[in-house]
C-alpha cells in the first residue's frame, strides 16, 4: 500500500474509486433490476433499492470525509479503515445484486472484479488476494443461499434444488472464485512489478541528482579556477609589461654607457699608439712595455664593450643580418692571419688546413661570421699551453660547410660542459689560466650560428684540449 500520497487529493486512488462508484453502482443496480427473473421474489426490489441508496449515501459520505481530510498525513491513520469500509460496502452490494439477479448464471458476478482491482490499488498485492478470496467466498455463499442449501428460507430466494444442480452450481462458483483469486494474483503481481520499477527509477533519479550536484560542485570549482587564472593572467601581463619596460631601460642604459665609454677608450687607444710609435718622441724599452700593457688592456675594454653591445642587440632583436655569398675559406684565412701575432706572441703555431678544392659559396653575414671565427680561434689560442699547435680547418660536408678549431689546451671540465654557451659563463680552469674574458663570446657565436641555420658544438677532455665545430648550410 502507498505510504505517501500526492498533495492533489484527486490523484488519490480512494478518490478515483469514489468517482468510479458513481458509475458502477447505478450500473449494477440497473442490471439487477433488468436481470430479475420469475424466481426472484417481490421483496427483492425494495431491498435492492434500499441497498442502492445505502451505497449512494455511503459514497456521499466517503467523498465528504475525503474532502474534509486535513492533509495526506492526517488521512493516513484512517486510511485502512476508510478503504476497508469502501471495499466492504461494494462487496455487500454486489453480493445482493448477485443473489437477486440470477446468481452465477447471470453476469453480475463480473462486478466482483471491481473490489478486487480496487483492493490491489488501495492495499497492494496481499490486499488484492484477500479481497479476491473474500469475493470467491461470497459467490460460493450466494450460490449456496440461492440453491436452498441453508435450512431456512432467506426471503424466499432459495429454491429447493436437487443435489446434482447444487453441486453443479458450486462447481461454477468455485471456478469464479478461482478466477477472482487469479485476477487478484495477476493484478497484484503487475502492481509489484510497477512498484519495483518505480523504486529502480527512483534510485536512478537519486543517482542522477547526486551526479548533477557533483557536476554543479565541479562547475563551481572550475569557475573559481577560471577566475583565479584570469586574475593570474592579468597579474602576469602587467608583470610582463613591467619587465619589458625594465628591459628597454636596461638596453638604453647599456647602449648609452657603451657609446659614452667608446669615445674616451678610442682616444686612449690613439694616444697610446702615438706614444708607442714614438710620434711624440723617443720612449725607453721599459716605458714601451708599460705602454703596450696599457694598450692591450684598453683593447680588451673595447672588446668587452663591443660584446656587451652585441649581446644587447641580439636580445633586443635590433641586430640586422646582411647575408651575402662568400668564399668561406677566405674568411677563415683572414681571421687566422689576423690572430697570428697573438699566437706568435704566445709561441703557438696555428695551422690552417685549407680544403683541396674551393668550397661552394655560402650565404653568410661576413661581419658577424668574422666575430664567430675570431672568437673560436682566439679561445683556442687563449686556452692553449705555450708551444702547442692549434689546427683550423674547413671542408664541405654532406649538405653544409664544416669548420673546426682544435687545440691541445686546458680543455673543458665535465661539470662546465653544459654551461659553456651561457651568458657570462667561464669555467674555473679558464678563469685561473686567463684572467681576461667576459664569457660572452660563445653565447654570441651560438646565436649567430643559429641565425645562419647552422649548428655549433664541441668535444673536449680536460687538460688534453678542445675541438669546436660549426656547420653552416649554404643558404641560411
Ligand atoms: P671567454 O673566452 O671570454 O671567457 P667565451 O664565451 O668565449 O668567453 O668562452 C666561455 C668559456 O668557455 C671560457 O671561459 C672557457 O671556460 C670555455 N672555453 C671556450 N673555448 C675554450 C677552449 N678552446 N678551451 C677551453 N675552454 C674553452
Amino acid at each position: 500500500m502507498h505510504t505517501t500520497l500526492p498533495s492533489d487529493k484527486k490523484l488519490w486512488p480512494e478518490a478515483r474509486l469514489i468517482s468510479a462508484r458513481w458509475w458502477y453502482a447505478p450500473l449494477a443496480f440497473l442490471l439487477s433490476m433488468i436481470a430479475r427473473d420469475a424466481a426472484t421474489p417481490k421483496e427483492a426490489v425494495p431491498i435492492l433499492i434500499a441497498a442502492f441508496f445505502i451505497v449512494l449515501f455511503g459514497n456521499v459520505w466517503f467523498s465528504f470525509f475525503l474532502r474534509k481530510a486535513a492533509s495526506p498525513d492526517a488521512f493516513l491513520k484512517w486510511r485502512t479503515l476508510f478503504n476497508g469500509s469502501q471495499i466492504a460496502l461494494d462487496l455487500a452490494f454486489f453480493s445482493l445484486v448477485l443473489v437477486f439477479s440470477g446468481g452465477i448464471y447471470g453476469i453480475s458476478h463480473v462486478f466482483f472484479l471491481v473490489p478486487v482491482i480496487a483492493a490491489i490499488a488501495l492495499f497492494g498485492f496481499r490486499g488484492g488476494i484477500i479481497v479476491a478470496a473474500l469475493s470467491g467466498l461470497l459467490v460460493l455463499f450466494s450460490t449456496l443461499l440461492t440453491n436452498g442449501f441453508f435450512a431456512f428460507s432467506f426471503l424466499g430466494v432459495a429454491t429447493a434444488q436437487t443435489n446434482h444442480t447444487l453441486l453443479f452450481a458450486l462447481g461454477e462458483s468455485s471456478v469464479l472464485a478461482a478466477l477472482y483469486v487469479l485476477a487478484g494474483f495477476f493484478g497484484g503481481s503487475v502492481l509489484r512489478l510497477f512498484e519495483r520499477r518505480d523504486l529502480l527509477l527512483q534510485g536512478e533519479i537519486a543517482k542522477g541528482q547526486e551526479q548533477v550536484k557533483r557536476l554543479e560542485k565541479l562547475t563551481d570549482e572550475f569557475d573559481q579556477s577560471a577566475k583565479l587564472l584570469v586574475r593570474r593572467d592579468i597579474e602576469l601581463t602587467s608583470a610582463n609589461e613591467k619587465l619589458t619596460q625594465l628591459d628597454r631601460m636596461k638596453s638604453e642604459i647599456i647602449s648609452i654607457v657603451a657609446h659614452q665609454l667608446r669615445t674616451p677608450l678610442s682616444a686612449i687607444k690613439w694616444t697610446l699608439k702615438m706614444l708607442l710609435d714614438e710620434d711624440t718622441g723617443k720612449v725607453t724599452d721599459e716605458q714601451k712595455g708599460l705602454l703596450a700593457k696599457g694598450f692591450e688592456s684598453n683593447e680588451r675594454m673595447v672588446t668587452l664593450i663591443n660584446d656587451m653591445l652585441a649581446v644587447d642587440h641580439l636580445e633586443s632583436g635590433k641586430l640586422k643580418y646582411n647575408f651575402i655569398p662568400v668564399q668561406f675559406e677566405s674568411l677563415v684565412e683572414e681571421m687566422v692571419n689576423n690572430l697570428l701575432p697573438i699566437a706568435t706572441h704566445k709561441r703557438i703555431v696555428v695551422e690552417f688546413s685549407a680544403p683541396q678544392d674551393p668550397l661552394p659559396k655560402v650565404k653568410v653575414d661576413p661581419d658577424k661570421m668574422r666575430d664567430v671565427l675570431q672568437n673560436l680561434i682566439d679561445n683556442a689560442i687563449k686556452y692553449s699551453k705555450e708551444g702547442s699547435t692549434v689546427t683550423v680547418g674547413a671542408e664541405m660536408g654532406e649538405e653544409a660547410i664544416h669548420f673546426w678549431v682544435k687545440d691541445g689546451g686546458i680543455g673543458i671540465p665535465d661539470d662546465a660542459k653544459g654551461k659553456i654557451f651561457s651568458r657570462f659563463f667561464r669555467a674555473a680552469n679558464a678563469v685561473s689560466t686567463e684572467t681576461d674574458g667576459s664569457g660572452l663570446g660563445l653565447f654570441i657565436a651560438q646565436s649567430v650560428v643559429k641565425r645562419h641555420g647552422g649548428k655549433i658544438w664541441f668535444e673536449s677532455v680536460v687538460n688534453e684540449g678542445a675541438t669546436f665545430h660549426v656547420t653552416l648550410p649554404l643558404t641560411p
